[in-house]
């Protein structure tokens, strides 16, 4: 794929870029190890200083940034502006934390491992590459470089080919903060040129945010080079409502977590499983809610849902879609894409999926909704555990034997009872089987690119 911002709301092409040829990539490796040999041994508080610096260099773009965002991947301006803002939290959460998530932990009782003293201490390991994806394109990288650069560590971004100008402005942001030059660097290059990047003796580690293709094959390249990988992919999170839930609240809600960023955001909630005593209610309000979005212009502050990324994604939705009708599923509002330019499909809810339909077991990244009726809440978890993926969960019941069940058995990284799935910095973040492994923000998120050093004083 050239490195192009696309309009997905018009499909005009507003800006390309050339690929950075192997002597480009040969620089800014040799620049993040120089840098990296240095930065390593700056304080927690002057990183913590450049890293509040970006924070308020962040809000205080926001709108402009907002409208590159929305320019180059569509969703809705006001979702866009809200994204740059959580990203400046994150930025000061890991300048207040960093020294305390990476303090080295003395053992209680040295005498046990033959040392007067003996400590834990986390360090960083160098340059990490960030092969990130376009649906958040500031919060993904955010969230990956202010644990990596408040540990110590430099950065190397190479972002999804149709979003060149945040990824620009990314480094440049860090650049303006005070970073010295070379750590954090946005690469401009293909997915094809990432193999040479991740076999890089100065390159310590990969982390890949994306689908599960990419991640098989960054994590087998880092796999072969003995290099540590954290794997964030794609998801189909479950949506349980169960009997005793407040059901115009879960509707509302489940509505909003479907469609969130055009519905192209890892933990959307993509299947509604639903008990069968509130089924019939719940589908005709969740139905009717569909028909009502607003689709259309994401500049607009009236727009609900925007367009699609790109037209391959609009193709891949509308076969997924077609493949299930062909399977006997029914498509209840949507299935189709409206008439006009740029890569609008229209919202979409589609119930009695047979396990026969791809849509059944395949992550539908846009607004399509998958709803399935169930008897009982036995039912329901061996429902929502039927996916290869495992990134988050909700479930809707005001049952507290009910809650505590779902919080137990439900296969995610991420549960959460009566409310929708989202990330937060105080909070782990990643999934369990195809989901990826690692994990993100929090203090196991620093903790992931360090060495963690084991160290004893005789
Ligand atoms: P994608 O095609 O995998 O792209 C993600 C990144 O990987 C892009 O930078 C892409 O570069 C690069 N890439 C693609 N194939 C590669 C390869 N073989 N080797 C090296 N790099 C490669 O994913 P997407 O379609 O943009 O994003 C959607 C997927 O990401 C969904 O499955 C979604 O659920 C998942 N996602 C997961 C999370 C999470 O936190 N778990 C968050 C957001 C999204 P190019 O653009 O140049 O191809």
């Amino acid at each position: 794929m050239a490195i192009a911002s696309v309009n997905p709301a018009t499909g005009v092409v507003e800006r390309e870029f050339d690929a950075l040829d192997s002597a480009g990539v040969e620089q800014a490796l040799s620049l993040a190890h120089e840098t990296w040999l240095t930065y390593r041994g700056t304080s927690f508080d002057q990183r913590a200083e450049w890293l509040r610096a970006a924070a308020d260099l962040l809000d205080a773009d926001a709108a402009s940034l907002a409208k590159t965002i929305t320019a180059e991947m569509g969703k809705p301006l006001g979702q866009a502006e809200g994204e740059v803002h959580k990203s400046a939290r994150v930025l000061r959460f890991y300048a207040e934390h960093a020294a305390e998530f990476l303090a080295p932990e003395p053992l209680s009782d040295p005498s046990t491992v033959d040392a007067q003293r003996a400590y834990v201490a986390y360090q960083p390991i160098g340059p990490v590459l960030a092969v990130m994806p376009w649906n958040y394109p500031v919060w993904q990288v955010i969230r990956f470089a202010a644990p990596a650069l408040a540990a110590g560590n430099v950065g190397l971004l190479k972002h999804a080919s149709n979003v060149p100008q945040t990824a620009l402005y990314l480094q440049e942001l860090f650049e303006r903060a005070g970073f010295p030059k070379g750590a954090f660097q946005t690469l401009l290059i293909s997915s094809r040129q990432v193999e040479s990047v991740i076999r890089d003796p100065r390159v310590a580690a990969v982390t890949l945010t994306g689908s599960e293709p990419a991640g098989r094959s960054v994590a087998s390249i880092a796999a072969d080079e003995v290099k540590k990988a954290v794997l964030e992919l794609g998801g189909s999170d479950p949506f349980v409502v169960l009997p005793s839930t407040d059901l115009d609240e879960a509707v509302a809600q489940g509505v909003a977590a479907r469609i969130s960023n055009n519905g192209q955001a890892c933990i959307n909630a993509k299947r509604f499983i639903v008990h069968e005593a509130v089924y019939a209610e719940f589908l005709e309000k969740f139905v009717d809610a569909f028909s009502k979005l607003r689709l259309g212009d994401p500049t607009d502050a009236a727009t609900q849902v925007g367009p699609l990324s790109g037209e391959q994604a609009r193709e891949d939705l509308l076969e997924l879609i077609e493949d299930a009708r062909a399977h006997g599923a029914s498509v209840l509002v949507g299935g189709s894409a409206p008439e006009g330019p740029g890569w609008f499909l229209e919202p979409t809810v589609i119930s009695n999926i047979p396990r026969s339909a791809r849509l059944f077991y395949e992550e539908a990244f846009g607004p399509v909704a998958s709803v399935h009726r169930v008897a009982d809440i036995d039912e329901a978890i061996a429902l929502a555990n039927d996916t290869p993926f495992g990134l988050g969960a909700a479930a809707w019941t005001n049952d507290e034997a009910e809650q505590q069940r779902l919080a137990a058995e439900l296969d995610a990284g991420n549960v959460v009872i009566n409310g929708i799935v989202v990330s937060y910095q105080e909070l782990p973040f990643g999934g369990t089987k195809r989901s990826g492994f690692g994990r993100e923000l929090a203090a196991e998120g620093i903790r992931e690119f360090t060495n963690v050093k084991s160290v004893r004083v005789g």
